[in-house]
């Protein structure tokens, strides 16, 4: 695929975009090391205060960062705006609290004095989604960038102009030039960044199959790396759960991005007892959503990011059609330009479609029947992820039952799993492996230096 911005709601081809040659490349990852042995010794009071500029910036143009997303991606307006002003939120939150996460720590010995501290490594290369463009790439940026790092962007081909906007943001908020460049290269071009010497890391937000391609190439050349993937999120409802509560959540759950989030809740588990009345209410719910123009303000639902995604969704919804499942709303393509697919809910789903072991990315929700906590959760844990899992129930005993025994990164009891900069993400199984965000991301790419300091 080329590198282009395509308007997802009219298939119209916006802007095409010039792959780096090799000579531009490796001018760019120059930079890069130059950049990163000066930016390694700047003050952390320095760094924050960049990164502040950063986050004034996005709040200064949240609304044009916003429709730059929503045009080449296709998001509606209203969360495209929103993802702006988390971005905002991430900047402060490492600005605010990277010297404390990044503090020495003394440790006894039998030097006269011995600590650990951390160390910046060098360039790390981000290979980000467009699902989330503005976001995936602060959440990385924000902490590599106050650790002392410089940071490296491919993103995805479909929102070029989302990469180079970013980049202008840091060069605006005054970070040296070199400590973040966007590089506008597709996929193929990625192993060669990987292998070069002046990179020493690399994460990656995607597919299962991109992250075993930058994993094997990195696994080659010793370099560490962080991997988000994807996943097929549980949404589970017990007999005991506030229903309404848990519906809204539900809509809200598979809904967000156009159903198009690693962590949208994608299998809904419910206990029998209520499982009529979570359907009927369900139901009722995705008839009144706004499949439409992302770039209106009523939207709920804009088209999907490219052709490709709704073709392979719409062939998963075919075959659990084609062994029997009942499509209760939805499933057919809608007769207008764009890559739309409407709000769909399958149910009676037999084994062997794959709704049990495959990714669903997009507004497809897929409805299971359970008889017990023991059921809910087998079947929760019996798919390749384990990325989130969301639980509703009343009863204590149940919600540390599915603590314990949910296969997932992170578990969220009767709410809605979600990102929190204050908060470690990642996953399990083939959801990845590292951590974003919180303490813990701002630590994946350092060096944990022991330092012994003799009599
Ligand atoms: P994708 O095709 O894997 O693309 C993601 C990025 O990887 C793009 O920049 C892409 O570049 C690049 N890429 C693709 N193949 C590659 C390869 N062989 N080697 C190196 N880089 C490669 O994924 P997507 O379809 O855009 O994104 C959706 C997936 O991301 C879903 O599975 C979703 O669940 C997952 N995701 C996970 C998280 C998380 O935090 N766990 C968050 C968001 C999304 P090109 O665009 O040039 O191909």
């Amino acid at each position: 695929m080329g590198i282009a911005t395509i308007n997802p709601a009219t298939g119209e081809t916006v802007k095409t975009f010039q792959p780096l040659t090799d000579e531009e490349l490796n001018r760019k990852l120059d930079r890069a090391d130059r950049t990163f042995k000066q930016y390694r010794r700047t003050m952390m009071v320095q760094r924050s205060k960049w990164l502040r500029a950063a986050a004034d910036i996005l709040e200064r143009d949240r609304a044009k960062f916003g429709e730059i997303m929503t045009l080449e991606m296709g998001k509606p307006i209203k969360s495209a705006i929103s993802e702006v002003d988390k971005c905002a939120l991430v900047c402060r939150y490492y600005a605010d609290n990277a010297s404390e996460f990044l503090a020495d720590i003394p440790v006894q010995t039998d030097a006269s004095f011995s600590y650990v501290s951390y160390h910046p490594l060098g360039a790390v290369l981000a290979v980000m989604p467009w699902n989330f463009p503005f976001w995936q790439v602060f959440r990385f940026a924000a902490p590599a960038l106050m650790a002392g790092n410089v940071g490296l962007l491919k993103h995805a081909s479909n929102v070029p102009q989302c990469a180079l906007a970013i980049e202008e943001i840091f060069t605006e908020a005054g970070f040296p030039s070199g400590a973040f460049q966007t590089l506008l290269i597709g996929a193929s071009q990625v192993a060669k960044v990987v292998a070069d010497d002046r990179v020493c890391a690399a994460t990656l937000t995607g597919s299962e199959y991109a992250g075993m391609s930058l994993a094997e190439c990195a696994g080659k050349h010793l370099k560490k790396t962080v991997l988000e993937l994807g996943g097929s999120d549980p949404f589970i409802v017990m007999g005991s759960a506030n229903l309404e509560a848990a519906v809204s959540t539900a809509v809200t759950a598979r809904m967000l991005n156009s159903g198009q989030s690693c962590i949208a809740a994608k299998r809904f588990i419910v206990h029998e007892s209520i499982a009529e009345e979570f359907q009927k209410r369900l139901l009722a719910k995705f008839k009144n959503l706004t499949l439409g123009d992302p770039m209106s303000e009523d939207t709920d639902i804009g088209p999907l990011a490219t052709p490709g995604i709704r073709e392979e969704l719409h062939e998963q919804v075919a075959a659990c059609k084609d062994k029997g499942a009942k499509v209760l709303i939805g499933g057919e393509l809608p007769d207008r330009p764009g890559n739309f697919y409407p709000p769909t809910i399958i149910a009676d789903i037999p084994p062997g479609t794959p709704a049990y072991d495959q990714e669903f990315f997009g507004p497809v929700a897929l409805l299971f029947r359970v008889e017990s906590i023991d059921d809910a959760i087998a079947l929760a844990n019996s798919v390749p992820y384990g990325l989130g899992a969301s639980a509703w129930t009343a009863v204590a005993a149940e919600q540390q039952q599915f603590i314990n025994e949910l296969e997932a990164g992170a578990v969220f009891i009767n709410g809605l799993v979600k990102s929190d900069p204050r908060l470690p993400f990642g996953g399990i199984k083939k959801s990845g492996y590292g951590r974003e965000l919180g303490v813990q991301g701002i630590q994946e790419f350092v060096n944990i230096k022991t330092i012994w300091i003799g009599h």
